[in-house]
Parts: structure tokens; sequence; C-alpha cells
């Protein structure tokens, strides 16, 4: 299952974490200038509990909310109104969404890497256990998941082109459309000629995260490899979705820095290009950073559990179509309460290892991040049922 002979990735740091590289497809530049302008211009301090009321109201009204309310909404300011927040949050996700949450696994098809980044476990530079699924041994493990009756599943790799490259994640496609309904990716950005290949072979949805708005905290984090270029990944999801893409997924690793300035960046951004596509079915994740493997450095700006939940609430009200994605990185209790006032979709069954589902043998490659929550789909339905929800295990039919 290993792929012992795969030469590791010549990862070397392009200097200019800005500038494109030659063969990088770009995006809208007036996007992104919006989106930087307004996270570098966002004083949380500044806006009072004042303006996070009105921010409130306006969002009981139905109102479009601005970025100002948005900003009042994520500001410390705002953290003794979080009851209010969340009760808005609850009656618009019940409105925009009814009492569905959608249920999802992921599949981790190879966990090499050619970049560097310093909170991943699967950097280069971390001396892990390396695998890549075969495809025979991708469809074992696909069959497996679906056995469970899930009818989701997000193909992800690490970002190495050389050892999952655009015909492997192809037909990797290709076998999880046979298994599933809905078929999401999370793996490199390419360029919109690439992403309309996964398309044609079954991809639904791409999500990539920016991880940080901060372009100087980018660079810090992303020492080497094509990661390193920000705005390449910025405008990953436009090209996504030029090239046919149901939907797309946006996120920030919330505690790499400054995690309320990086929520503003991101539901800027989704907003953003959300104008640019109507169409597009438009969603959030909010990871927080996790402990990795061989990391004991990593010292996270902590983010607590009621800012998360500020964090979501925000976000919902601000883009009240857009899906929010709560994963196994938070705790049981945590994703128990969030599906009821603003998480649309949750992960069950998971494992974050390579070959981690029992239908390819044992666990070949070690995982990303630990997770806190080892629920499997029959117990996360319970949860939702338990909870007056409503388990949907595909929200899309092809005829
Ligand atoms: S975050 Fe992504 S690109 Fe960075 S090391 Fe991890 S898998 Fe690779």
């Amino acid at each position: 299952m290993s792929l012992p002979t795969l030469p590791r990735q010549d990862a070397a740091a392009p200097p200019d974490c800005m500038t494109l590289l030659p063969d990088m497809e770009p995006g809208d530049p007036a996007v992104m200038r919006a989106v930087l302008e307004g996270a570098a211009a966002y004083e949380p301090l500044a806006y009072s509990a004042d303006d996070a009321q009105k921010a409130l109201r306006a969002a009981a009204r139905g109102d479009t909310l601005s970025p100002a309310d948005l900003g009042a909404l994520l500001a410390p300011a705002a953290a003794p109104l979080l009851e209010d927040a969340a009760r808005l949050a609850q009656q618009v996700t019940r409105a925009r969404f009814g009492n569905a949450v959608g249920i999802f696994t992921p599949l981790y098809l190879s966990n090499y890497c050619a970049n560097g980044c310093r909170y991943c476990g699967f950097s280069r530079n971390n001396p892990i256990k390396r695998a890549r699924l075969s495809l025979e041994e991708a469809e074992a493990e696909l069959r497996a998941i679906a056995a469970t009756g899930l009818e989701e599943i997000l193909l992800l790799t690490g970002e190495s082109p050389d050892a999952a490259g655009l015909d492997y994640i192809a037909a990797a496609c290709r076998l999880a459309r046979e298994h599933f309904r809905v078929v999401g990716l999370e793996v490199y950005p390419m360029n919109s000629a690439d992403y309309a290949v996964l398309r044609e072979s079954g991809a639904d949805f791409v999500t990539v995260f920016q991880e940080t708005y901060d372009p100087a905290l980018y660079a810090t984090v992303h020492p080497s490899g094509r990661k390193r270029v920000f705005p390449y990944r910025f405008y990953a999801q436009e090209r996504a979705l030029r090239a046919g893409m149901r939907g797309a997924g946006f996120g920030s690793l919330l505690g790499l820095g400054p995690f309320r300035r990086d929520v503003l960046a991101v539901a800027l951004h989704a907003r953003l290009t959300q104008r640019q596509y109507p169409h597009a079915e438009l969603s959030f994740s909010v990871p927080r950073l996790r402990p990795i493997i061989n990391n004991d450095d990593l010292k996270p700006e902590g983010v607590s559990e009621a800012e998360l939940c500020q964090v979501i609430c925000a976000l919902r009200l601000f883009m009240p179509f857009a899906g929010i994605t709560v994963s196994t990185r938070e705790s049981p209790r945590f994703r128990d309460h969030a599906v009821l006032w603003g998480a649309t979709k949750v992960s069950a069954g998971v494992d974050v290892g390579i070959g981690g589902h029992g239908g390819a043998g044992e666990r070949a490659g070690d995982g990303q991040f630990e997770i806190s929550d080892r629920r499997s789909l029959a117990e996360m339905r319970a949860m939702l049922l338990a909870r007056g929800l409503q388990p949907v295990l595909s929200d899309h039919s092809y005829v």
C-alpha cells in the first residue's frame, strides 16, 4: 500500500508569495484586493455592543448584513450577546435549510505532500509514515464506506502532484461516483482546465482553505512549495466554479493568526465569489488548529468554543444560504450543539489516516491531525434524530 520509492518532492520556495508562477492561472484581482483591504482595515476592538445589537436587529429584519455588521458580530463586544445571536442563527438556519443536516465522510487517498506548512502533520518536513492508496485499494475503501450507508464522500490528498496527479485523482473521482451520489474534493489548487477534468470525472465540490488571509503570516507558515503562492490559492474556488463545479468550500484555520480578521476575510471572499457565481453552492468550514504528530512546538492562538460559536453564528447571519461544516476536530458535545443553531453538515465514521476504513487492509499512512469525535454514521444519525433534525445522506440526484 505504501510507496517507499517515490522521490521526496523538490519543493523550492518561490521567494515572493504574492506573485503567481508562470503556469498559474489567475483570478479576479479586484476580489482579492477587496478582501485583503477589508481584512487589514478590520479592528475588532473598535466595535461596541451597540454595533452588534444593530447588526442583530438587521439580521432579524432579514436585511443583508454589511461587512461592518459582520465585523460587529465577530467583535469581542458581541460576546455577551451570544445567546441572542445563536437564537437568531437557529431561526435563519431552519428557514433556509429546514431540519436537514448533511452527513459525509472523508477518504484520505495520499499523505504525500510537497509543501512545508508549519502547522500540518502532512508537511514534507514531518517524518511520518507516508502512503498512497492504489486505485484498487481506494475502491476497496470506497466500497467499505458505502456499505455503511454513506452517500457523500470527500476525497483528500496531500498536495503532491507527483504522488497524486490529475490522472490519479480523476480516476479516484470516477470510482467514487460509482459508489456515492455526491463527491467533494480537497486537493491541491489547480487551473480551471484540470478542475474541468475532475468535474467531468464526477466531482461536485472543491474545498480549498486559505488558512490565513494575512499575507505576511501566510508567507511565514508556508516556507516551501507551491502553496506558498497566496493568490493561486485565493483564486482556487473561482477557477473551480469557472470549470463547472456545483459548489466550493472556503475556510481559514482558526487560531493560526488573529481569527476574527481571518473569519471576516473568508466571509468577504465567499460573498464576493457568490456575486460572481450566483448559482454556486458555497459553504464554510471552521477548523480550529489541532495537535499534530511530531510537533509539540505549535503554539496556536487560542480560539475557545464560545468564540467558535460566535464565528458560526456570524457566518450564518452574514451568508444565510451558505452551508457550514463542523468537522471531527470538534468534540461530540460541541457538534451536538452546533447542528442546532448553525452547522448544516457534519462528518461521521472518520479516519484521517491513509487506508483507515478497513476496505484496503490495515491503515498504511499516518493521519493529518488528531480527531475528537469518532462516532459512526449510525451514532450521528441517532444524535440528529434525537434533536428533531433530519439526517440527509445526499442532497442531489443525477438523472
Ligand atoms: S496543509 Fe495541506 S499543503 Fe500543507 S502540509 Fe498539510 S497537506 Fe500539505
